[in-house]
């Protein structure tokens, strides 16, 4: 009998057990399944159902499915130590375990139609994946020999020793004293918790926001936040509407209509600020465009000697990507506020790419004469860092400069105006996951993985593609202008002074 331990029971483990019941299921073979996690396997932690209400997800109900294709060509293996040790006929293609995406399952089991387009809290996840466990779990069930258990404990230790005959084996070691053998070992543990270094009273270490105790914060108390990422979001809502707070939005209104704040007095101050300074970029109303690209997936003819290709070359050919999905959009949905069009667009982005040179630069001053409006133009350098270079005649200032940024992205990402911006949502998606899959084929060195691709592509794939849902943003504007939301601009650092925390900010 083969094992298979999988650590963790989140969504990534719920994925590898309906792809095994699609690779098992006509495959009577010998494998014991274990599934290991404290919180309930297929939610797990993240999407567990015993969280606040107020925790959204930040992808719509529709775009979220666990399920494979039912047209899936590509094969799903079986572990190789389960694979190989039963019988020798070939194994049929897998059928795969099909399945509703969010939305249409919420609709089929609860009668309640969400709306394809919106963002639920993330606790509804949970119920729609302890499904797909079940469903998997049928199809394992029905497999002669495969036995799937699931365990409510954590992993403490992974150990590895060799059996009498020299094989070598690893035992998984759980908090309930139990220990379980395994052929193969799958870690599925996804965000893992970080040690911080103890700041001193008053200081909460990062953590994940369901899990923190925030009855820390007193009503009125100032509180300074280091980070404006989707947890910040989270801490936010549970400090105000959480705590009695409520948002007033006229009956009617367009989206993006920012709310008024009636406050319950609850409420500490949040004084928030971050490396970029701004928060993360709003999802969009009209979802991502698809795009096809044109410079990255063919990154391998730069390769140099040692087979690689380096980080600066792989920049350039993300930017002439994005570049060339956003004028392409631009010309596409808005053709009256572009005179570029695809044939200049694509001459000057390939000239600058054959000779080694940033495609914004070389497009600069074409883009000046034919593409007017500056809000249309394509800057990267300022979309990732809105208050690059930025002085401000004192914090009033630079309070509002933030507000206005946040209302900007609020007002495209919720209306119609502005499609090169789900062009560039769509490309960036598209280049990131063609930049880890050529890392994953040797084309990045371990140097560029780390700090080109892990430090600041992920950093402005997140910040580009991972925001929070338009009416969170709608949210901090209002409690802003309530005078609990203040911003601390870029560049800020917390330390812990005599009097209490202290904080620097670049230009604050
Ligand atoms: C707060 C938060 C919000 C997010 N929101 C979104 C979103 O809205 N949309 C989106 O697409 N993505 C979101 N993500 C990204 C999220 O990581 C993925 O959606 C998805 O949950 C990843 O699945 P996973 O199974 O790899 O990891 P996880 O969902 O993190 O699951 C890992 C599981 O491993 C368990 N585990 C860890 N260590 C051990 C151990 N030693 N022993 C036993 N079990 C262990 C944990 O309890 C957990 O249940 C969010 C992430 C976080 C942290």
């Amino acid at each position: 009998m083969s094992s298979l331990v999988i650590v963790g029971g989140g969504p990534r483990a719920t994925g590898v057990l309906l792809a095994l019941a699609a690779a098992l299921r006509d495959r009577p073979t010998r494998l014991d399944i274990h599934v290991i996690d404290p919180y309930p396997v297929g939610g797990g932690r993240i999407w567990r159902a015993n969280q606040d209400r107020l925790l959204w997800m930040n992808s719509t109900a529709a775009e979220i499915t666990v399920y494979a294709p039912a047209d899936l060509s590509a094969t799903a293996a079986a572990p190789a130590t389960a694979a190989d040790n039963v019988n020798d006929s070939p194994p049929a293609g897998p059928v795969p375990v099909t399945g509703p995406d969010l939305a249409s399952w919420i609709r089929t089991v609860t009668d309640r139609d969400t709306g394809r387009d919106t963002f639920i809290p993330r606790r509804d996840l949970s119920a729609y994946l302890s499904d797909a466990v079940e469903r998997a779990r049928a199809v394992l069930d029905g497999v002669p020999g495969v036995r799937m258990t699931v365990h409510q404990a954590t992993a403490t230790q992974l150990r590895t020793r060799t059996t009498p005959d020299g094989e070598g084996r690893r035992d998984v070691v759980l908090d309930d004293g139990s220990v379980l053998g395994a052929d193969v070992v799958l870690l599925a543990q996804g965000h893992l918790d970080v040690e911080s270094p103890a700041a001193g009273p008053g200081h909460q270490p990062p953590g994940f926001t369901a899990d923190t105790d925030w009855s820390t914060l007193p009503a009125g108390e100032d509180v300074l936040v280091r980070g404006m990422g989707l947890a910040f979001i989270d801490l936010m809502m549970l400090v105000t509407e959480g705590r009695g707070g409520r948002f007033l939005t006229p009956a009617g209104s367009p989206p993006g209509t920012v709310p008024v704040y009636v406050p319950s007095g609850e409420e500490p101050v949040l004084w928030v600020g971050s490396g970029r300074g701004v928060p993360y970029r709003s999802k969009l109303t009209e979802g991502p465009l698809p795009v096809h690209l044109r410079y990255l997936p063919a990154a391998s003819r730069f390769a140099g000697a040692d087979g690689t290709v380096d980080g600066r070359t792989l920049g350039i050919l993300l930017e002439a990507d994005l570049a060339v999905a956003w004028y392409s959009a631009l010309e596409e949905h808005h053709p009256g506020r572009t005179a570029l069009h695809r044939d200049t667009l694509h001459r000057l982005v390939d000239a600058a790419v054959e000779s080694g040179r940033s495609p914004t630069g070389d497009l600069e001053e074409t883009v000046r004469r034919l593409v007017p409006d500056p809000a249309d133009q394509f800057r990267p350098r300022l979309l990732d860092s809105p208050l690059t270079g930025q002085v401000f005649a004192g914090r009033a200032d630079l309070e509002d400069t933030v507000a206005g940024i946040v209302r900007d992205n609020l007002t495209r990402a919720t209306g119609r105006d502005h499609r090169q911006d789900g062009a560039l949502y769509g490309a960036f998606v598209a280049a990131y996951m063609t930049l880890l899959s050529l890392a994953a084929d040797g084309l990045v060195s371990d140097a560029d993985r780390h700090s080109f691709l892990g430090d600041s592509v992920a950093s402005s794939f997140s910040y580009t593609c991972s925001g929070p849902p338009p009416q969170r943003l709608a949210n901090l504007l209002a409690l802003h202008d309530a005078g609990i939301v203040r911003f601390l601009g870029p560049g800020v650092t917390v330390t812990a002074g005599t009097g209490g925390p202290l904080y620097t900010s670049r230009c604050g």
